[in-house]
């Protein structure tokens, strides 16, 4: 029989590798600004047309290439970037695979033009599926200029997997802030179809975040410097007040390049302990230094996960650092008629302590009072009056309040007060035995439905009287909002455009109240948004659900009996009680029965 194996021919074995390296129009600008930082360019310019499906395009004033190197970049594993292999245990370059422009021009249409300051004539290459179609000498300035047109064109497969416009626009838009962030010292420019979304200006860290997420952050952040002989660790934090719901602006930076750290992120919440919501996410942005020869960089085709030796070290380092820079800012402020309750000897034993009213931590929990659950005493006494109630419990329905568990069914929650537990659930007793509430998943589904009432009645919401509050957005946030405002009038919301990044927040629904700042709603009802538009909701749909998810209470707002007692009430009144739109369950019930089996041995 004859030999079977034959090597893939160079273009279908690019198209192969470039599925690795090359996912969406994203990872297009990514590989091409971190190769134009590698060239020293000061200057960069990301132009997309149509959330880069027709153009992904980057000018840099870099050091360019010979005619030669200009046509080596596209052979695979070709690098000027690895000399000998320890290279590859460094990661002081941004990339060093040898892969990206030949993945790329496996499949796009690409265009480059490429001049070094010691040549006279610029090297045009044009390049299509991995074939060269033209290369020739043009007149042309320093640096390199490259256009990727019609990714995707030879690989229908994968171009139909690309996402709507919106969402490959903010992935770009994130590996853009990922590399712009990571590189003050550079200018940066991005347009999409003629609209300019950054221009960044070259200068320090603070002043590139004031620049990328707008004035206010100017006071919102704190600086964090720490060094020891093994990590060094610098850069900025949110105040606990500007902490959001929605996972937003958390950005870690091992030697200049960002990555993705579930580990190190909790070392960072851990920091922030009970200064914030248990649900919601600080604002951070850590560059974090490490001798290269201690991580490997290579472990994920996009290179954003990295191992560490010490983990565990850094961990604690980065949690200590945290923990000083919030100490040093954070604690003095909120002293001033705070009430979270650090341990005052005369409230220390009584978790219903009722607090003073406090802009921010107003009826929250504090770790101390969640503590003091596990008091004894006072789990004894909460018991004993339980079992009271127990015993006399009254068989007759009259003082009960109904509530429709399902169609069929008719459920029957007593007149027992509901209990709240760990400021999150609420317990309530039913005929059958008990239901747990998630309070923060329950108020969900109730704005929404309410929110889809007003969208069914055609009649405009009541809004409440407020002094106008201005907000300031970033750049691509407030393109986001200007597309939500024609819609928001039918909530209860009136908010207009005051020219910029800059919007008048003149109403608010009567019934909205808000557990963050104006400022803190509106950043994470635009990030919701942002995120649900994979889901391809329409708009107004979007809207109901995203309002919902920022405006419902927190886990670890302590509720009153008649708050909770509301709040289960407007639940059962809902269509769907069951599910929260963001798909959270709202209520788990369990058995008497379930829990008499647990007493038998
Ligand atoms: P890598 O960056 O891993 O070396 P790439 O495929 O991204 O691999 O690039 C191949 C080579 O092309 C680089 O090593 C570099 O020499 C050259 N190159 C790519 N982009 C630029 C640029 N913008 N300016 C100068 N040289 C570049
Ligand atoms: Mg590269």
């Amino acid at each position: 029989m004859a030999d079977i194996i034959q090597l893939l021919p160079d273009n279908i074995a690019n198209q192969i590798a470039a599925g690795e390296v090359i996912q969406r129009p994203a990872s297009v600008v990514k590989e091409m600004m971190e190769n134009a930082i590698d060239a020293g360019a000061t200057e960069i310019k990301v132009i997309i047309k149509d959330a880069g499906k027709t153009l992904v395009q980057i000018i840099d004033n870099g050091k360019g290439m010979s005619p030669t190197d200009a046509r080596m970049s596209f052979e695979r594993h070709a690098t000027s970037k690895i000399r000998v292999v320890e290279d590859l245990f460094s990661i002081r370059t941004m990339g060093f695979r040898g892969e990206a422009l030949a993945s790329i021009a496996a499949i796009a249409r690409v265009e480059l033009v490429t001049k070094r300051a010691e040549d006279k004539t610029a090297t045009h290459i044009v390049i299509e599926g991995s074939e060269v179609k033209l290369q020739d000498q043009v007149q042309g300035v320093n640096g390199t200029n490259i256009s990727v047109k019609n990714l995707f064109y030879n690989v229908p497969a994968r171009r139909k997997f690309l996402k709507s416009d919106p969402v490959e626009l903010k992935h770009i838009n994130q590996e853009f802030l990922n590399i712009a962030i990571a590189h003050p010292d550079i200018k940066f420019n991005l347009h999409h179809n003629g609209n300019e979304l950054y221009r960044l200006y070259d200068g320090n860290l603070k002043a590139r975040l004031v620049n990328i997420f707008g004035k206010n952050y100017n006071e919102k952040i704190i600086p964090v410097a720490q060094e020891s002989s093994d990590f060094k660790i610098n850069g900025f934090i949110g105040k606990a007040e500007s902490a959001k719901r929605t996972k937003g602006e958390q950005y870690f930076f091992v030697n200049n390049r960002y990555i993705k750290s579930p580990y190190l992120n909790h070392a960072v919440r851990l920091a922030y302990d009970q200064l914030i919501l248990p649900d919601s996410h600080p604002f951070y942005v850590l560059m974090i230094d490490i001798n290269p020869s201690r991580i490997d960089i290579n472990v994920h085709p996009t290179k954003t996960e990295i191992k560490f030796d010490e983990e565990r070290l850094l961990y604690n380092f980065l949690k200590v650092a945290i923990k000083q820079a919030l100490g040093q800012y954070v604690l003095p402020e909120l002293d001033f008629g705070s009430n979270v309750n650090f341990g005052h000897d005369k409230d220390r034993f009584n978790p219903l302590i009722t607090q003073k009213a406090n802009p921010t931590f107003n009826k929250e929990m504090s770790q101390l009072q969640k503590d003091n659950f596990k008091n004894w005493e006072l789990m004894y006494k909460d018991m004993s009056n339980e079992k009271l109630d127990m015993e006399t419990q009254p068989t007759t329905l009259e003082s009960k309040i109904q509530y429709f568990d399902d169609a069929s069914n008719q459920e029957v929650l007593s007149n027992r007060d509901p209990f709240q537990m760990h400021g999150r659930y609420i317990i309530s007793q039913i005929r059958s035995g008990l239901i747990i509430i998630d309070q923060s998943a329950a108020h969900e589904r109730i704005i929404y439905e309410k929110n889809l009432k007003l969208l069914e009645d055609k009649v405009p919401s009541i809004q409440k009287e407020l002094f106008a509050v201005t907000v300031e957005l970033e750049n691509s946030k407030a393109l986001i909002l200007k597309d939500m405002l024609p819609y928001f009038k039918r909530y209860g919301f009136e908010i207009e455009s005051f020219g910029g990044n800059t919007f008048i927040i003149n109403g608010l629904p009567t019934n909205l109240e808000l557990s963050t700042s104006l400022e803190v709603f509106i950043d994470e009802l635009i990030d919701t948004y942002s995120d649900n538009r994979e889901l391809q909701l329409g708009i107004e749909q979007n809207i109901a659900r995203s309002i919902a998810v920022s405006a419902s209470i927190r886990s670890g707002k302590i509720l009153d009996v008649r708050e909770m007692k509301q709040l289960i009430n407007q639940l059962f009144a809902c269509q769907d009680p069951y599910m929260s739109p963001s798909g959270k369950k709202c209520i788990v019930s369990i058995d008497l029965e379930e829990i008499n089996r647990k007493f038998k041995n």
